[in-house]
């Protein structure tokens, strides 16, 4: 499952079926403010001040299942330590609790037992704006809005300069294809606008989250093939994102997991092998498998999906 759709999902537990025809972007903000069971603690408690390199991550024996499946546990005793400046590469099969993982990150759900700590402070202590201002997503279906280029990647951070979208979108590789819209910057986008590419769309999310700087970084890696190119533009975009913060990405690329500093591998909610990519290939188990089956290799003319 992708963030988006997860998001929609947590909140259809709590708004019910009726609220699944309104429009999927708005459900989303409306999730990310106050109209989910889960709330701000009265007492919040305040970050440490930001190291230069990222957050530091912690799961410690989370259990989790969600309210509509009481019996079955879409993660198991999961525990993880990811240090500050760590990019963590999680694969699995379908339904291994991959998009579970960044939901519970992003207090969309709150475990059964364990705790998830971000910088050492459990998530649930946290006022919310407070843990989704440290957290940039990069979703697999990136959400465009009917607006401009600026406008579009001015969500990353509402009040940043047009100067630093600008540089934001040079970062992520998305200035020059912006430049050579009709109208620059003030081209419209959207479904009554200039649409977009995969990879287009890829990179103003990457810009979105640049512009935001946060200390820690999810990607949800996106599973359809670009073309060459496209592909090298996009994993130099990821490359830049990536700097001095901490990264969590759920990977479906073989250049992304080789790169990966920790990769886990995740089945049935629990993580059964954890290593680099040498490491678990040698090791000829389950990711060895993954590896040889499923990855997208950067020139790959197929989607192996
Ligand atoms: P994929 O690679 O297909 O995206 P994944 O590893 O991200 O899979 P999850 O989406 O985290 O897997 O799902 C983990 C388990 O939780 C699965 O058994 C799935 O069916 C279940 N699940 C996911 N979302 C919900 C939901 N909103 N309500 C109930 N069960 C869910």
């Amino acid at each position: 499952a992708s963030i988006v759709a997860g998001a929609i999902g947590a909140l259809s537990e709590v708004m019910g079926e009726a609220q699944r025809a309104a429009g999927a972007t708005e459900r989303l903000l409306e999730l990310m403010s106050v109209k989910s069971q889960i709330q701000s603690p009265a007492h919040p408690v305040a970050l440490p001040p930001r190291a230069a390199n990222g957050a530091s991550l912690t799961l410690a024996d989370v259990t989790f299942n969600y309210p509509s499946r009481p019996d079955t546990a879409a993660l198991a005793h999961l525990s993880l330590d990811i240090k500050p400046g760590e990019t963590v590469a999680v694969v699995g099969p379908s339904g291994a609790g991959k998009t579970t993982l960044f939901q519970l990150f992003l207090r969309f759900y709150d475990p059964q037992l364990g705790a998830i700590k971000l910088d050492g402070v459990d998530i649930r202590q946290l006022d919310l704006h407070t843990l989704r201002d440290a957290i940039g997503i990069v979703p697999q279906d990136t959400v465009i809005f009917s607006t401009d280029a600026m406008e579009n990647i001015r969500y990353g951070r509402a009040g940043a300069t047009d100067a630093e979208v600008i540089q934001a979108a040079k970062l992520a590789a998305a200035h020059e294809f912006i430049e050579r819209l009709p109208n620059g910057y003030q081209s419209f986008l959207g479904e009554r606008g200039v649409r977009l590419s995969g990879g287009q769309r890829q990179r103003i999310a990457i810009a979105r989250a640049l512009l935001k700087n946060p200390p820690l970084l999810l990607l949800d890696e996106a599973t359809s093939a670009l073309d060459a190119e496209s592909e090298r533009l996009v994993q130099g975009a990821l490359e830049a994102a990536m700097q001095g913060r901490t990264t969590v990405i759920i990977a479906h690329r073989l250049a992304t997991v080789q790169r990966a500093d920790r990769i886990i591998v995740m089945e049935d909610g629990k993580i059964v092998e954890t290593g680099t990519h040498a490491s678990l290939v040698a090791l000829g188990g389950i990711y060895a498998n993954l590896a040889a089956l499923q990855f997208h290799h950067v020139h790959s003319v197929h989607a192996a999906t």
